[in-house]
């Protein structure tokens, strides 16, 4: 039913919109405890999204792709290749992941500096 794969692709945009632009705010030097929470986020995501064949596929990626959760740039890097591997499946162009910069902004940088005040 096309009015489904329309409701699907949604979902999927504003998901990969949300995933990504919490790897692009995540800590360049994150501590143990960021890291863990970053990796089980993941897992915990491939349970619980709603589209039950994507998530079955995104579980698959997570099992031979284990989330990187160095740095920043390990973060939005691995979750660009997971996203790569599901724009292949979906015969989606690749995203050039090099050029991912500020691709991803949320406004929300003023935040975290009142945070500081
Ligand atoms: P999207 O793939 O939604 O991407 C949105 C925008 O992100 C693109 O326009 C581009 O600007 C940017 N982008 C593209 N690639 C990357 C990248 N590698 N890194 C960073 N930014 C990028 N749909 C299905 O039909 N079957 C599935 O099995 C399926 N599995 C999914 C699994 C997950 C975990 C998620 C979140 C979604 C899944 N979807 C699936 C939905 C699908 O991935 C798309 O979101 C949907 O088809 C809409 O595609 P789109 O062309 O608008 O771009």
């Amino acid at each position: 039913k096309l009015e489904n794969a329309t409701l699907k692709a949604e979902l999927g945009r504003a998901t990969w919109r949300f995933l990504h632009t919490m790897a692009a705010r995540f800590p360049d030097k994150p501590t143990k405890d960021e890291r863990t929470t970053f990796e089980t986020f993941m897992q915990l995501f491939g349970r619980l999204y709603p589209c039950g064949d994507c998530a079955r596929h995104f579980r698959a990626i997570l099992a031979e792709y284990p989330p990187q959760s160095g740095s920043r740039s390990a973060a939005a890097g691995w979750l660009c290749f997971a996203h790569n591997k599901v724009n292949d499946r979906l015969g989606k162009p690749e995203f050039d992941c090099n050029a991912i910069g500020d691709f991803y902004d949320c406004g929300c940088a003023e935040d975290d500096k009142d945070k500081k005040k």
